[in-house]
């Protein structure tokens, strides 16, 4: 069972007494998306828990090169996964990170992101008719009991695809943002994302969820301008301070619109909202289900008319927050085994053993290894001969697009989100 976190530092916290669970097995090591993309052990799940004992008994300090090695890491789980230990891992690696946050240590892109996010309400910083532009002209229902959550991670993916593009260092961001806002520029990023239309499949995506939803009768309202953040990148970085308090501002917008019940694309907005809320807001009581839930409970509803005309190969790629951070790995499955004409081949690292597309945060503060984890996750996924990569979450799609691209295989395989595949099917 896990702690819930408190918010005294490490040598108060539960978490103190888990680093000393560590065995040094090194099960952990294996296949750890940041150990694989710098060669270091350091990186891994092992490394650093020596770095944190070594720390506890103030044989060392925490400093910004402390936080650069902790913020190595995609958050992905697989070390929490495989620890024979049971260590939580990624609970450790908050709560450190937590350390650094309080010492004022992180890097000016993380706090960039966090500013945005308790100015703004999104990790841009945009304004929020931008953030709503992708719901233009659908109808949702006038009560807000049951919302749709669109999330600003997918509201704003395009600007990640942007940055992909432009070939900008993640690690330049922050120094580009600031420029750009100083001289009044803010605005080419939003212009170049909308010329480029790269926000168009993300958004396609939250209206084909709208539009399913109705198709199975599930009514749904939704806050528009009001919908705020998850805040999971507080939380991501350690801010767990700002991330109980924004998390309390959340859940008493939610309270006054007489919220009951969350439908939710993004995996990691419903992980936040479902797992995070309940430990950090003492009477958060709302209902927090991923779409793919939503689906896959009212498969009697959609599953006759959905087919593709001729046999079509695909694969799935598990993200992080689906499988090993909610347990969501048959429901996807059953969805895509229940549409005439598709053959699910399965990748050799899948379900709970799945492999990070180099998200989860490092995409930020460590881009090279972020690329890198992404090709590598694109390689494995090619040698399914899938042609199409079904998946579930916006920023693996971000991720994975990239890792495609560097690889060349632009032309061999299509990455699609579930939501898209299922419409595609039905329409
Ligand atoms: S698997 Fe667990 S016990 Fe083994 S080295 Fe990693 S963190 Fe330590
Ligand atoms: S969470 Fe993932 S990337 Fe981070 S140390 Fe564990 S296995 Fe490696």
């Amino acid at each position: 069972m896990r702690e819930n976190f408190n918010l005294h530092g490490i040598k108060e916290n539960k978490v103190y007494e888990s680093i000393y669970k560590c065995v040094h097995c090194g099960y952990c090591l294996e296949l750890c998306p940041a150990r694989d993309a710098s060669h270091f052990d350091i990186y891994g799940s092992r490394g650093k828990m020596l770095v944190f004992k070594a720390l506890i008994e103030d044989k060392l300090e925490i400093t910004q090169t402390f936080g650069d090695r902790i913020l190595n890491c995609a958050l992905c789980r697989w070390c929490t996964y495989k620890c024979p230990e049971e260590i939580p891992t990624d609970d450790v690696f908050i709560t450190m990170r937590y350390e650094v946050a309080k010492r004022d240590l992180m890097p000016p892109i993380v706090k960039k992101v966090m500013n945005n996010i308790l100015k703004k309400k999104n990790p841009y910083g945009l304004s929020t008719n931008e953030i709503t532009r992708w719901a233009s002209g659908l109808k949702f229902e006038n009560n807000t009991e049951t919302i749709f959550f669109a999330s600003c991670m997918n509201t704003t993916m395009g600007y990640l695809d942007l940055i992909h593009k432009l070939g900008l260092p993640f690690d330049m961001l922050a120094k580009t943002m600031d420029i750009l806002e100083k001289l009044k520029l803010d605005n080419l990023i939003i212009m170049g994302t909308r010329l480029l239309n790269l926000n168009k499949q993300y958004h396609q995506t939250l209206r084909n969820a709208v539009q399913l939803l109705q198709k199975i009768n599930v009514k749904v309202g939704y806050l528009f301008n009001e919908e705020p953040c998850c805040g999971k990148p507080l939380h991501t970085y350690g801010y767990l301070t700002e991330f109980q308090e924004y998390a309390k501002h959340v859940n008493k917008l939610f309270k006054d619109k007489g919220v009951k019940k969350l439908v939710v694309v993004n995996p990691v907005c419903a992980y936040t909202f479902k797992i995070l809320y309940p430990k950090f807001v003492e009477d958060f009581d709302v209902e927090v289900t991923h779409i793919v839930e939503v689906l896959d409970e009212n498969l009697d509803k959609w599953t006759n008319i959905a087919s593709y005309s001729k046999p079509i190969t695909i694969t799935y790629h598990d993200p992080c927050y689906m499988s090993r951070y909610m347990s969501l790995v048959e429901q996807p499955r059953r969805i895509l085994k229940h549409i005439k004409n598709v053959v699910l081949v399965e990748t050799e690292r899948s379900e709970k053993n799945t492999y990070c597309t180099g998200d989860g945060g490092i995409e930020i503060t460590h881009s090279r290894a972020a690329i890198k984890i992404a090709q590598k996750r694109v390689e494995m996924l090619l040698k399914t001969r899938a042609e199409t990569i079904i998946t579930a979450c916006p920023a693996c799609i971000s991720m994975l697009r990239y890792g495609l691209k560097l690889v060349n295989g632009e032309k061999e395989v299509q990455i699609m989100d579930i939501v898209d595949f299922v419409h595609k099917a039905i329409s």
